[in-house]
């Protein structure tokens, strides 16, 4: 008998604790379901088991709840299914925590000549890559785990993080402070590292010194790629949005757009300030896409310039039906890129860097585009309902709080 078990009879709590969390039952159905009888993931040999103090909520989640109106959500969740079909998971992906358990292979013995502020251990205050690669296909073994060819998303494919604990391979943790330390930032922006990290994929795939940019998208991407980009030294930050404007671009242009455009009637105002400023060439140098929307794609590839470049990030809900490439792309020869996800690590080192500087204000920045609460998990109908609604922009839950 395991002491693990020995030590639970005596105590006489039950072998394997249920815990809170939201579940995905149905994806031909809208919503999700809260349960608190689901088992608490229990770490496999090379997995750790953390305790998730805040996870945020961003577009896929939202895309996951409202699956029976989304075709594309719901195949991409069954892209590993077998015949047997979809079996419900915990949805989530993008959190921080305390590590409460680790599996046998990530025992601190395993590593006696690493140095001990780089060994993971229980009480470590960490954050995850959810993004999981297969670490056997080509790409994975040149150096592009973020596009595997086989990747797993824990929240989309396997059981994520809106629940009281998530297991998590330990290659994929990121350790944010020892024993508990939170000096470095508070979980409800720890939570959004994972957002973060998009947005440091997406800028650092241009090289905007001394560049024009364009941001298509004021959501949090579009507003946390705002600042990157001054900090980095762009020229000028053209932002564009199309709801909630007010609040957006307020936020905009104290990250440091030069000027914001409301294209919800058009994009004749954007076209011309191109036109006026952009004198030496004809269009901006770098084009960020950050919103998904389809009229985005026809600004994005309007306003770049000659041998410029784009840079994809937001999804669209569905394909786009006509698209001129000729025009848009080979006869401007600009360069198109997507971008998935997070570099594994080179991202996520990069962040680690930018928060551990104060000369970035990334904790003011980040807290606010964030909600001015707070939820539960039991409040999730509500939470939800706020994002689609647009009254707020990024939302955290706290599992281990509430009822
Ligand atoms: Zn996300
Ligand atoms: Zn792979």
């Amino acid at each position: 008998m395991s002491t693990s078990v020995t030590a639970a009879i005596k105590s006489q709590e039950p072998l394997t604790k249920s815990m809170k969390c939201l579940v995905k039952e149905d994806l031909d159905k809208d919503g999700l379901s809260l349960r608190t009888d689901i088992a608490q993931p229990e770490p496999k040999y090379d997995e750790v088991k953390i305790k998730v103090l805040a996870t945020s909520v961003c577009g896929t989640d939202k895309s996951i709840f409202n699956s029976g109106s989304s075709e594309g959500i719901r195949k991409e969740m069954k892209r590993y299914v077998g015949p047997e079909g979809y079996k419900p998971i915990v949805v989530g992906h993008e959190f921080c925590g305390v590590i409460e358990e680790t599996g046998q292979g990530v025992k601190r013995d395993n590593w006696k000549d690493v140095p001990d502020h780089l060994v993971l251990e229980k009480g470590d205050y960490v954050t995850a890559e959810m993004h999981l690669s297969c670490g056997h296909c080509m790409l994975c073994k040149t150096g592009n785990e973020h596009i595997c060819m086989n990747v797993k998303v824990k929240g989309v494919h396997l059981d994520g993080c809106f629940a009281h604990s998530v297991v998590v391979p330990y290659k994929n943790v990121i350790l944010l402070g020892k024993n508990g330390d939170q000096s470095l930032l508070p979980p409800r922006l720890g939570a959004m590292l994972d957002a973060f990290g998009n947005a440091v994929h997406t800028v650092q795939e241009a090289d905007v010194r001394g560049k024009s940019v364009a941001i298509l998208g004021a959501g949090p991407l579009g507003l946390m790629a705002t600042f990157l980009c001054r900090d980095f030294g762009a020229s000028r930050i053209y932002l564009t949005e199309a709801a909630d404007i007010d609040r957006r671009f307020k936020l905009g242009q104290e990250f440091g757009a030069s000027e914001c455009f409301d294209i919800s009637k058009g994009s004749d105002v954007l076209y011309r300030s191109v036109e006026k400023h952009e004198i030496s060439s004809n269009g901006v140098d770098v084009v960020i896409e950050m919103s998904g929307s389809p009229s985005a794609y026809t600004d994005a590839f309007r306003i770049v310039r000659n041998g410029g470049i784009v840079l994809l990030l937001g999804i669209t809900r569905k394909p786009l039906s006509e698209f001129d490439i000729a025009n848009a792309v080979i006869w401007k020869g600009v360069t198109v890129k997507g971008i998935f996800g997070r570099k594994m690590f080179d991202t996520w080192e990069t962040m680690l860097r930018l928060l551990r500087s104060d000369r970035f204000d990334l904790k003011n920045r980040l807290s606010q585009i964030i909600g001015s609460r707070d939820y539960t998990l039991n409040e999730y109908q509500e939470a939800f309902a706020h994002l689609s609604k647009g009254t707020e922009m990024k939302l955290v839950f706290e599992p281990q709080k509430g009822v």
